[in-house]
C-alpha cells in the first residue's frame, strides 16, 4: 500500500445519533413509534399519504411482523451530498453524511435549528487513489472507497437492526428499537454509486437504457438480486476487468466488489432510493441543463413563468407537453396525497407521454432515453412507500450544508480543515 492509499474518514456512532434524536425531550410528544394508516373518510375508501409513518414501507411490508412483539422500528434516512466550500477555482469540497429518522415529523426534521438531523461523517474526498492508474481504474477505486467508508460509518446499524437496542425516549420511557435503513437521499450520480447501478441506467428498475423514454417501468431491481449478481461475478471473474464486464451485462457498475449495504437487515437499497425533485425535475426535465450556476430558487422562478413565455410562440402540442410536465412537478410536491391526487400525477405523466414526440419532431430533443425522464415513473411508488416527497427532499439537506459544512469551514483556519470542522 502506498501513502496515497490512506484515506481518513471522520465519523461518529450512528446509534448514538439515533439515541440523541429519540431522546430529545423537546420532540418527545411529536415522535411516532409505529406505522399508521390514514383514510380520508370513515368508509376507508381513500388512503392518505403524508408523513413517513403513513406509507406502505412501514405499514404493509410486514416489517413490524418480522420483529419481536413490542419492538419499534426506527426508519433511518441517510443523505450524502458532496458540496463546494469555496466558490472559486481550486475550490475545496466536503462530503458530509447526514442521518435522521422517519419517527420525527417532517416539519421538525427539515428545520436545522430543531437539530433533528445529525451529521455523522465527513467522507474522504481525496482523488489521490493512485497516480499510476488509468481513468477507469481510478473510478473503480473511488467507488470502492465510498463503499468501504460507508461500511465503517454505518456498521453499527447491522447488529442493532438484527437484535434491537434499548433507547430512552424524550418521554422517559425505554423502548426496544430496531434501526432499519429505509431511505437514501442523493442526486442521480450518487444514487448510482450507492446502489452499484451502471451510470445511465435506472437505480430502481431493470429497464434497458434504450427504453428509458417509455411510459412503463421494468421489473424491480432488488438488493437481494444485485448482491447475488455481484457475488456471482466475483466468483466467476478471472480478473478485475473481467469482473466489471460480468457486472455490466446486468447493468451493474462493476466498480464495487462489496457494497456497504450487503449485510443490512430488512433493507432494500434500491427501494430506499428516493425521488429528487430539485435535480430530476427542475434541473433535468425542464431542459435548462445548459445553464449552470443557477440556484434552486431561480429554477423555480423560471418554471413559474415558462408557460406564459411560450404561449402563442410555440405550437399547441409543445405547450400541452410543457404544461403536463409542470403539472407533474407541482403535483409531485403536494404535502399530502390521496388516491385521487396520485391519479393527477398519473394523468400528467400520461399527457406528457402522449404529446412528447412533438419535441423530437421539432428537433428540440433527439430522444427521451435519459434517467431524468424515466425517474418520473417512480414518484408514485416513492410517495406510497415513504410518504410525500417533502420527507426526502434533497433541498432539505442542502440547507444543512450551511450549518454543517460552510459555517464549519469558515470557523477553521482553512488548513487541514476537516479535523477542525469535525470539532
Ligand atoms: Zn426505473
Amino acid at each position: 500500500m502506498t501513502l496515497e492509499d490512506k484515506h481518513i474518514v471522520h465519523h461518529r456512532d450512528p446509534l448514538e445519533a439515533i439515541k440523541t434524536l429519540l431522546g430529545n425531550p423537546a420532540h418527545a410528544e411529536h415522535v411516532v413509534y409505529g406505522p399508521k394508516k390514514i383514510f380520508s373518510d370513515a368508509s376507508q375508501s381513500e388512503r392518505i399519504y403524508n408523513e413517513m409513518w403513513t406509507g406502505d414501507w412501514w405499514n404493509t411490508l410486514s416489517l413490524q411482523d418480522r420483529l419481536p412483539s413490542g419492538a419499534c422500528v426506527a426508519p433511518v434516512i441517510i443523505a450524502t451530498d458532496k458540496t463546494q466550500l469555496t466558490q472559486f477555482t481550486g475550490g475545496k469540497t466536503t462530503y458530509p453524511v447526514y442521518l435522521t429518522l422517519g419517527n420525527l415529523p417532517r416539519a421538525i426534521r427539515r428545520k436545522p435549528l430543531q437539530q433533528a438531523c445529525i451529521l455523522i461523517a465527513y467522507l474522504s474526498i481525496s482523488k489521490m487513489v493512485g497516480k499510476q492508474l488509468t481513468k477507469k481504474q481510478k473510478s473503480t477505486r473511488i467507488q470502492q472507497l465510498f463503499h468501504d467508508s460507508m461500511c465503517i460509518v454505518l456498521e453499527p446499524l447491522i447488529e442493532a437492526g438484527k437484535k434491537g437496542m434499548e433507547v430512552t425516549g424524550g418521554d422517559g420511557k425505554v423502548r426496544i428499537m430496531y434501526p432499519i435503513l429505509a431511505c437514501y437521499v442523493a442526486d442521480y450520480p450518487e444514487q448510482c454509486l450507492v446502489t452499484c447501478t451502471k451510470y445511465g441506467t435506472c437505480p430502481k428498475c431493470q429497464v434497458n437504457d434504450d427504453e428509458m423514454g417509455g411510459r412503463e417501468a421494468a421489473g424491480w431491481r432488488t438488493q437481494c438480486r444485485t448482491s447475488k449478481l455481484i457475488r456471482i461475478a466475483r466468483e466467476k471473474a478471472t480478473s478485475i476487468s473481467n469482473f466489471q464486464e460480468l457486472c455490466k451485462v446486468d447493468n451493474i457498475s462493476g466498480g464495487v466488489r462489496h457494497p456497504f449495504w450487503e449485510d443490512f437487515p430488512h433493507c432494500d437499497i434500491h427501494m430506499g432510493i428516493t425521488s429528487d425533485i430539485l435535480h430530476q425535475l427542475y434541473q433535468g426535465v425542464n431542459g435548462w441543463s445548459q445553464l449552470s450556476q443557477v440556484s434552486g430558487k431561480e429554477r423555480k422562478d423560471m418554471a413559474r413563468i415558462l408557460l406564459g413565455c411560450i404561449m402563442g410562440k410555440a405550437p399547441f402540442q409543445v405547450i400541452v407537453c410543457y404544461r403536463a410536465l409542470l403539472d407533474f412537478i407541482y403535483v409531485a410536491q403536494y404535502p399530502t396525497h390521496d388516491d385521487s391526487t396520485l391519479q393527477y400525477l398519473t394523468n400528467a405523466l400520461d399527457e406528457f407521454h402522449a404529446n412528447k414526440d412533438i419535441l423530437v419532431d421539432l428537433g428540440i430533443r433527439n430522444h427521451f432515453n435519459i434517467p431524468k425522464f424515466h425517474s418520473m415513473l417512480h414518484y408514485e411508488e416513492c410517495i406510497c412507500n415513504f410518504g410525500t416527497t417533502d420527507n426526502y427532499n434533497t433541498e432539505m439537506f442542502e440547507h444543512f450544508h450551511i450549518d454543517y459544512a460552510k459555517e464549519a469551514w469558515r470557523a477553521s483556519n482553512f488548513r487541514n480543515e476537516l479535523p477542525q470542522m469535525t470539532q
